[in-house]
């Protein structure tokens, strides 16, 4: 129930508007089941006919984080942000791109002191990565593109990429959500002016639009909670207590907006890769 209260509110806040009561959304020039663009909601049929039939040109991986993100958003967030901007990019270039099972524990031993991160060694990482792409090129997918949503994998995907597409000899590339912000963009929406940080503005604001039911605020008092902390880094402890206060600056519209920009940056990544054949 709270997936499809989220969903039905996203798809009321962007640009493919809902039918009331309905599990319909706006694809191209159709109405269609959001799902239908998840592989892992997907029956093999549906995948097979898909695949076979020549409508499906590419597929998107996400990759994201089970990690801290301060007193008040969910660990999920990094997953669950990049699969809805993979999920909203797919369905904007419907039916030719699919989203395949999120990553949902990435690379984040730099946030192990705060309780509840998990953490994968870079190389466990690569590999559950490279072994979902192996996987869908072993079903005759030629194109895929890792969307990235948490800060800790950027650098290793962006090193593995090369050796990804040379391996399995197929279109692979590596790319983070935010690649979408420029600095105007940033400078324009965000009163910290920073995009991603962390659970700070930018993703509190994308939590708010996207999946307010991820923020839980109640409670939260950080003076409190600030020497039980334990961060060791004297650097990383300030971060932590500047993120706190930026995320007050978040707002819904905010959110709306960056996903957006995101959207339609992913879809047009997408556009590309299917034009390059
Ligand atoms: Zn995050």
């Amino acid at each position: 129930m709270p997936e499809n209260l989220s969903r039905r509110f996203v798809f009321g806040t962007l640009a493919a508007a809902p039918l009331a009561g309905s599990q319909l959304t706006r694809a191209g020039d159709q109405y269609l089941n959001p799902r239908k663009v998840l592989l892992w909601e997907s029956t093999r049929k549906e995948f097979r006919e898909a695949l076979e039939g020549g409508a499906l040109k590419a597929m998107i991986v996400p990759a994201g984080s089970t990690e801290q993100h301060n007193e008040h958003l969910a660990m999920i967030h990094d997953t669950a942000s990049v699969t809805l901007v993979a999920q909203q990019a797919a369905l904007l270039v419907y039916p030719q791109v699919m989203v395949a099972t999120p990553v949902s524990v990435g690379i984040s031993p730099h946030w192990m002191d705060r309780k509840g991160t998990l953490s994968l060694r870079r190389e466990t990482f690569l590999a559950v990565v490279f072994e979902i792409c192996e996987s869908l090129k072993t079903h005759g997918v030629t194109r895929i593109l890792i969307l990235n949503g948490h800060g800790g994998n950027a650098k290793p995907l962006a090193e593995a990429a090369p050796e990804f597409r040379s391996k399995l000899g197929i279109n692979v590339q590596a790319r983070n959500y935010w690649d979408a912000y420029t600095p105007e963009i940033i400078k324009k929406y965000m009163e910290s002016n920073k995009a991603p940080a962390h659970a700070a503005e930018f993703e509190t604001s994308f939590a708010m639009a996207a999946f307010p039911e991820r923020i839980h605020w109640e409670g939260v008092d950080y003076a409190k909670a600030k020497a039980r902390l334990n961060i060791k880094e004297p650097g990383s402890a300030k971060d932590d207590e500047l993120f706190h206060q930026e995320a007050k600056l978040a707002a819904t519209w905010k959110g709306e907006a960056m996903i957006r920009i995101a959207v339609e940056w992913v879809a047009e990544r997408l556009r590309e890769m299917i034009a390059q054949g």
